[in-house]
């Protein structure tokens, strides 16, 4: 018996379940609410969840479970020391969204340099905002050829990401705890963070949330930087003391903010960077393609093979 706890499967034109089905007899749940979750797993063995949390008491509730999958690649919801006691593994899926990130860090860096949207609603609404036209300069455009893109956490994503902005013909300066020498280049090396902070025209955020990460864009920082640099985060929010970020964006020491994540999510109505200026902020989907959701669940199912075969 297999249950999917949360698989969103209102979602129209979306992803099919029939891969998992051979496995045995498959329950698929839109979404479950936490006190639903013991009467839904029952009696079944391997049990799939995105955001629904499993703790100790449900495992203490549900003892024939026997693989548990995180259909994400954060396992946060899991008690997964509660699962070892139990012998259960718990796999996750770390790289299926690599190239959807990369591409959406990219996306807000364009949108920053173009203002695509903008000029769109502005022409949809009857204006034709181009040079000759007061508003266009509220919204200049840049090119990127030959400006620098530092990037903060050089990993899967990070690197990703610095290979679309060299094919822009950026320079890539890269921070990263750990350092890969075969991916320095003539348009890329690892530098220390605050040469970072002081060489680049736009900086990226692809580390992950740690002690030592949180809070890494702050204003001492933020005063590090070069006037009018572009912050872009699509890692996590709380990279970001959100407070700065926004005093920046209206002094305009940081010219352009494009995050997909913030501190808390969704977002609330008082959060301060909905208060500041020049800023995009996208509600947590980068990861989302239909593309990236797809080979997340073929891992899934390779997992629950892998599993099967003992
Ligand atoms: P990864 O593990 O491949 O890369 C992370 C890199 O950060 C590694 O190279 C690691 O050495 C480096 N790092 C670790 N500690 C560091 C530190 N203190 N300072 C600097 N660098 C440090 O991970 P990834 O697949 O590239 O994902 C990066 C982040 O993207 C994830 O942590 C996640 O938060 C985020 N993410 C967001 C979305 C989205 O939809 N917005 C989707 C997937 C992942």
């Amino acid at each position: 018996k297999i249950v999917v706890l949360d698989g969103y499967t209102e979602n129209p034109g979306d992803l099919s379940w029939d891969e998992l089905a051979k496995f045995g007899e498959l329950t698929v749940y839109d979404r479950t609410k936490a006190e639903d979750v013991v009467a839904r797993i029952g009696d079944a063995e391997v049990v799939y969840t995105n955001k629904t949390p499993i703790t100790r008491e449900t495992l203490d509730a549900c003892p024939n479970v026997k693989f548990i999958s995180v259909l994400a690649t954060g396992y946060n919801v899991i008690d997964v020391d509660a699962a070892r006691e139990r012998g259960i593994p718990v796999t996750n899926i770390p790289t299926y969204g690599t190239d959807a990130v990369s591409q959406f860090a990219i996306a807000l860096l364009l949108e920053m340099c173009h203002h695509v949207g903008e000029h769109s609603e502005a022409v949809k609404n009857g204006e034709w905002t181009n040079n000759e036209d007061w508003t266009f300069w509220k919204h200049p455009l840049i090119e990127l050829a030959g400006k620098t893109m530092g990037i903060i956490g050089f990993g899967r994503i990070g690197q990703g990401t610095g290979r679309i902005a060299q094919a822009l013909g950026m320079k890539v300066v890269a921070y990263d705890a750990y350092k890969r020498p075969e991916l320095v280049t003539d348009t890329c090396r690892y530098v220390e963070l605050d040469e970072l902070f002081s060489e680049s025209d736009f900086i990226s955020l692809h580390c992950p949330l740690f002690k030592e990460t949180e809070g890494i864009i702050n204003k001492d920082n933020i005063a590090k930087m070069k006037d009018g640099v572009k912050i872009i985060n699509t890692s996590r929010g709380p990279l970001i003391v959100e407070e700065d970020l926004k005093d920046a964006l209206n002094s305009g020491k940081v010219s352009g903010a494009g995050v997909d994540v913030v501190s808390t999510e969704p977002i609330k109505a008082d959060n301060p960077l909905l208060q500041a200026k020049n800023i995009y902020i996208t509600p947590h989907i980068a990861w989302a393609p239909k593309e990236s959701r797809q080979r997340l669940m073929d891992i899934a199912v390779d997992n629950l093979r892998a599993y099967a075969e003992g």
